[in-house]
């Protein structure tokens, strides 16, 4: 056994395995894996190993895509057999929900690249002649994707990465994890220990156990899952070609064809639960079923046998049950681990098989080259933090597992885990019918419902549209109240505060107390990594905010970037302050009533901050910024103590008919104003150049990234983000809908809202900068709808700033 190798990987399944070949084929070849026992032996050996296409992401779609395309090639490419079955597969829906799902999936295979067609329940037969298409509404038909042996796909990549120079350990325990003084990992094993540059958990079911050895919470749930398959069929054996993999919503189950017999994968819509109570089972397990339990699957197999009558006509053969690996979202763990460089995760997987290819490749990239082709923050292990318990993890998971094949409207979350962590005002807004969502555990307003009925969840625009414009004009008329106390907030201090600022954000950094700028912390290629908002308290003291599910993203962004020896520490205040966004034309008037400072446009400038007291509460920091538009302030005030500020601010708002408003205002209002989101408009696969925020760089100093961006400057963008009116009427755009010029795809959107101040429904796209021309017209398929779009040059209300200089 090596002692020092450049990566570890602990795990032998298919994802550490598809780990392992990518990050030879990317050019790490002194990378080492470790298993307990033969490879294989855990989740992946039992799997059905069916790989579909079917996805409504478009970044996971890609990791499906590359998946399928490699495992139809990997025998060719290793030398070493695998059995690929490209037969397809047919996603059925029977609501009218799930019809315009797959409309919108349709628009992800656009993007994608794949070949999709949606067809009518008439045209079933010509591709499955023995499903009985009863209730079906429509159907998504996949051509290239299918199924393979999960243990030929794992077999064959160890064989390529061995060949390429990879050592993988067989039989060998790694029992323990521990980070050097030299920032480098230990990884002991019961063989000896190997010293490495980056160490990777792949480590499958027992991830969470070996997470924690290095003080890692890794929130995954072993759920039990069943499939069986029957005895051989004449009808089956006499087929000419073989059928696609069915999805079928009604029985909640896969079901496909599998030597001559059918195969069934139920997901138990009420009764799922954990494998071995929750925790991992001894270290020997290798290669064991788990009693089968088939008594609480009968339902569904009935319901099987309703859609695929051969099923109940056959003896069965064989029966699988096994653990498989879920998260909270159903999305795998791959990327780095909070905290020290350099700990990666890659794990967590529910359909590993389809995933262990593509999600290897892009986490290879990611690790090699810094960064991946593809967005990698739907993956990223840290958009769960301390909050995501075992116990949250676990009703969580089951929750996902009981919807497998349920269709989740945008917006629609899990019901169960939810009220983790609450700003002090949670009660009074529930009391005003605030509509909360979960954003990295906490709950946060999207609209308030009257009603008392709630969000009536849809693909379409739904009970919430007249609500919301209420509420965004009530911001643009006279003055509206948010709580937006999910800001990730941090206090960078020290006596190399501002020089270290200045070196990591593009902007220029505030040279008074008071200041505030935007500034974006790039990767070292120029791509786009945080945006924060930084307030200068004082030149050693400067209070910075970003997004909240990046809470530990961005600490890591901070403290990855300190230098050794740089006088700079960095604290995480998200939970001592609130926040509370008041704007609107009459802000200055219900603001001045709660506080002796002096808010008059002369003393207290946009875009600048200062701690005042407030409705009595000392040290609340009012920063007169927002994201709305309009004049307005921040007020970030002690979490205990925000209830008093609010309640003064309620009560001083009632004569000026203050409202209160959620992010769904929100989100209308900042596209009125053509304001980008971290995350939607703003990822590391763009430039500040192609994102249209060079106003934000400052060429007159150095900073992380500037010689990549001046390059990029010099070569031209290659996509270029363009703002459109969008002739929708129904729905408004997600994001990763396909933009048309005649039939040519040429770009893609990010997300958009109706703007109810200008009465436009409005959107952002990344296009082919040849094409962004202000007026250009195009074609935006919005749920299966061409709907005309334009190019408009600047933001639809006040570009001139006028309402925010107030
Ligand atoms: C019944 C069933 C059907 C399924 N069907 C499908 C399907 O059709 N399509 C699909 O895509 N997915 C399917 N899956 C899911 C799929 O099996 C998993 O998502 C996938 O196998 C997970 O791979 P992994 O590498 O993360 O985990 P694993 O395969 O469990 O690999 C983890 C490995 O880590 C090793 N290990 C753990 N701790 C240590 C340690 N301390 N030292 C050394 N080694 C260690 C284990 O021995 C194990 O080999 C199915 C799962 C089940 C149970």
């Amino acid at each position: 056994m090596k002692s020092h190798a450049r990566v570890v990987v602990v795990g032998g399944g298919v994802m550490g395995v598809g780990l392992l070949y990518h990050l030879a084929l990317e050019g790490w070849t002194d990378v080492v894996l470790v298993e307990k026992g033969e490879l294989t032996s855990g989740s992946t050996w039992h799997a059905a190993g069916q790989c579909p296409h079917f996805n409504g992401s478009l970044n996971m779609t890609r990791v499906h895509l590359y998946s399928t395309q490699l495992y139809a090639r990997l025998e060719e490419l290793t030398g070493h057999a695998v059995s690929w079955h490209g037969c397809g597969g047919l996603r059925l829906a029977s609501t009218d929900e799930e019809v315009l799902w797959l409309k919108h999936v349709y628009g992800i295979s656009r993007l994608a690249g794949y070949e999709a067609h949606l067809i009518g329940p008439a045209e079933i037969p010509q591709h499955h002649p023995y499903l009985d298409a009863f209730g079906v509404k429509a159907a998504f038909l996949t051509v290239t994707d299918g199924h393979v042996s999960p243990s030929d796909i794992t077999h064959a990549m160890a064989a390529g990465a061995r060949k390429l120079g990879a050592e993988v350990y067989r039989r060998t325990l790694v029992t323990d994890i521990k980070r050097l003084a030299s920032g480098e990992w230990q990884v002991v094993t019961d063989q000896g220990s190997i010293v490495c540059e980056h160490v990777v958990n792949s480590a499958g079911s027992y991830a969470d156990v070996v997470g924690a050895w290095t003080g890692h919470n890794v929130p995954i749930a072993n759920m039990l899952h069943h499939y069986m398959i029957t005895e051989p069929l004449q009808e089956l054996i006499d087929l000419e070609r073989e059928l696609p993999v069915v999805r079928d919503p009604y029985s909640h189950a896969y079901l496909r064809e599998e030597t001559n017999g059918v195969l069934v994968g139920p997901y138990e819509t009420a009764t799922a639960h954990v494998c071995w109570d929750g925790r991992p089972p001894a270290w020997d397990f290798e290669s064991e079923l788990i009693a089968p339990e088939l008594d609480r699957l009968v339902p569904s197999l009935e319901r099987a046998a309703e859609r695929f009558p051969l099923f109940g006509q056959a003896g069965l053969k064989t029966v699988i049950s096994g653990a498989i690996t879920h998260t909270p979202d159903g999305v795998y763990l791959s990327g780095p681990a909070a905290g020290p460089p350099n700990y990666w995760m890659h794990t967590g997987a529910s359909i590993g098989i389809a995933q262990g290819g593509g999600a290897g490749k892009y986490l290879a990239q990611w690790m090699v080259h810094g960064q991946a082709e593809i967005n990698m923050r739907e993956f990223d292990p840290r958009r769960f933090g301390p909050w995501a318990s075992r116990e949250y993890t676990t009703a969580v998971a089951t929750e996902d597992y009981h919807h497998m094949y349920y269709c989740y409207k945008p917006a629609e979350q899990h019901a169960v885990g939810r009220g983790l962590r609450k700003s002090t005002l949670y009660d009074r807004l529930a009391g005003e019918g605030a509509q909360f969502a979960q954003v990295f555990g906490w709950e946060r307003p999207r609209w308030y419902d009257t009603s008392g009925t709630g969000e009536r969840y849809s693909w379409l625009r739904s009970n919430w549209w007249e609500p919301v414009r209420a509420e965004a004009l009530a911001v643009r008329e006279r003055v509206g109240l948010m709580d937006l106390s999910t800001f990730s907030k941090y206090e960078v201090t020290g006596p190399d505060a501002h020089a270290f600022l200045e070196r990591i954000c593009a902007n220029r950094i505030p040279a008074r107390d008071g200041g505030i700028i935007l500034g974006h912390l790039l990767t070292p290629a120029g791509f786009i990594e945080s945006e924060l908002t930084v307030t200068r308290l004082a030149a050693d003291h400067y209070y910075v905010l970003s997004a909240a599910v990046a809470q530990l993203h961005d600490r890591d962004q901070l403290e990855w970037r300190k230098r050794p020896g740089e006088r700079v520490a960095i604290a995480d205040v998200t939970d001592e302050f609130g926040t509370l966004v008041l704007a609107g034309p009459r802000a200055r008037e219900v603001l001045s009533a709660a506080t002796r400072a002096d808010l008059g446009n002369a003393a207290f400038r946009w875009l600048t901050g200062r701690v005042a007291d407030v409705a009595g509460v000392p040290g609340v920091r009012l920063l007169r910024v927002n994201y709305v538009g309009e004049l307005g302030w921040e007020l970030h005030t002690p979490m205990r103590r925000m209830p008093e500020v609010y309640d003064a601010l309620r009560s001083a708002g009632v004569a000026h008919g203050l409202k209160l408003f959620g992010t769904y205002a929100m989100n209308s209002l900042r596209i009125e104003k053509a304001y980008r989101g971290w995350g939607s408009e703003l990822t590391n696969e763009v430039t500040m150049i192609e994102a249209d925020m060079e106003r934000f760089v400052n060429y007159d100093k150095d900073f992380i990234g500037k010689d990549a961006t001046v390059a990029a400057r010099r070569a031209g963008p290659r996509v270029l983000l363009a703002y459109l009116d969008v002739e929708a009427r129904k729905a408004d755009c997600l994001g990763n809908e396909p933009v048309y010029r005649a039939e040519r795809v040429v770009g893609l959107t990010t997300g958009g809202a109706h703007g109810f101040a200008v009465d436009k429904t409005l959107t952002f796209a990344y296009l082919d900068p040849a094409l962004v021309k202000d007026g250009a017209d195009f074609e935006i398929l919005v749920r299966g709808e061409r709907c005309r779009a334009r190019v408009i040059a600047q933001p639809a209300y006040d570009p001139k700033n006028e309402r925010l200089r107030a």
